[in-house]
This record gives structure tokens, sequence and C-alpha cells, in this order.
């Protein structure tokens, strides 16, 4: 499913404006692809564990979604979860192989459901995308700060004033001799009326 009226075949790439169609094109166009034995399942079956409508963006947290969750119904769907994950497991691992696994599905699917975490969205590689942002908001606030420094020590203090004595383009521009001690007036009077 791509978006609600757009459902896509992998197998073809045919695209069909709603779920029965696509449906019907597996049954006549990829039977062999359709699991029919007796212990095969259909994911979308236990969406409410995959919170199904979060991931796939469709369903976001509002006020009141937020404000009327009850922890109770919720572990009771997280227990429902775990053991759903157990029957996942295959019987022949090793004890340390199946206490890894069992933790890994714990931690990707079932620590989501509780109150505060059942609206949260992971997002692959999210923790080094925010450490990066957090990094470049150090590096231009240091920067916009140094910059600021700069331009306050060259305008509002006398360093600035004090070095461009020495500068001779500035020296000889006229808003400067008009600035500048008598000697200098007098010598562009002296150079006016010769
Ligand atoms: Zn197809």
């Amino acid at each position: 499913m791509e978006s609600y009226n757009k459902w896509k075949c992998e197998y073809c790439g045919k695209a069909f404006l709603a779920e029965p169609f696509i449906d019907r094109h597996f049954d006549r166009r990829h039977p062999d692809s359709i699991q029919q034995s007796p212990s095969s399942v259909c994911l979308s079956d236990y969406c409410d564990v995959y919170r199904c409508d979060v991931l796939s963006g469709h369903r976001t947290a509002d006020f009141w979604d937020v404000k009327l969750c009850i922890e109770d119904d919720i572990v009771e769907m997280k227990d429902k979860c775990k053991a759903y994950m157990a029957q996942c497991i295959p019987k022949n691992l090793s004890q340390n192989a199946t206490r890894k696994l069992s933790a890994d599905l714990d931690e990707a699917v079932c620590s989501y459901l509780t109150c505060s975490k059942y609206w949260d969205v992971p997002v692959p590689g999210s923790d080094a995308a925010t450490a990066m942002y957090i990094i470049m908001s150090i590096l231009i606030s240091f920067s916009v700060l140094v910059y600021y420094c700069i331009f306050y020590q060259y305008f509002y203090t006398d360093a600035f004033s004090d070095n461009i004595s020495y500068d001779p383009i500035i020296k000889n521009h006229p808003s400067y001799r008009i600035h500048s001690p008598k000697g200098e007036i007098r010598q562009r009077s002296q150079r006016g009326f010769p």
C-alpha cells in the first residue's frame, strides 16, 4: 500500500486503486506467492500490536488520544505482543540466542506499547542526525558570537580608530580631514588658496 488509493504489486509493478483489486490480481497472476497453509499468517491481522496506523503515518496522536490512554489496556496489549513474539522464535535456537532474539523483538515492537511511547515513530539513524543538528547549532551560534564580537571591537571601541591613522587611503579621504587635528585642515586650506 503506497497510499489509500494506490496499491502496488511488488512482483510485477502493476498499481491498483483499491485493496480488493490487488487481492484479485494475486489470485489470478501470482497464486504461487500466496501462503495458504494452515500455519500461514497475515501480518496485518496483528496491526494492533504492530501499530500499523502509527508507523504508516495514517494516524498521529491528538490531545485526547494521549490524555485518554488507559495504561491497563495497553499493558494487556503488550502481554499479547510478547506472546505473539514468543511464537515467532524458532524452537531449535540456543538459550542465549532465544534470549537475544526475544529482547530484540521486545525492543523493536512490544516496548512501544505504553501510553508514553505508543505514538513514537522510530526513525533509523535519528540519533546520529540529532547529534549532528546539536553540533551544527553550537558551531553556528559560536560563529555568530565571534562575528558580533569582532564587529563590536571594530566599530564601537578605540582599537579601530587608533589603527586607521596608519592607513594612507583613509587618511587622505575628505571625511577624515574634517575630523582631523587643525594641522590637517590648514593643509587643505593652503591647497585651496595657494
Ligand atoms: Zn503482479
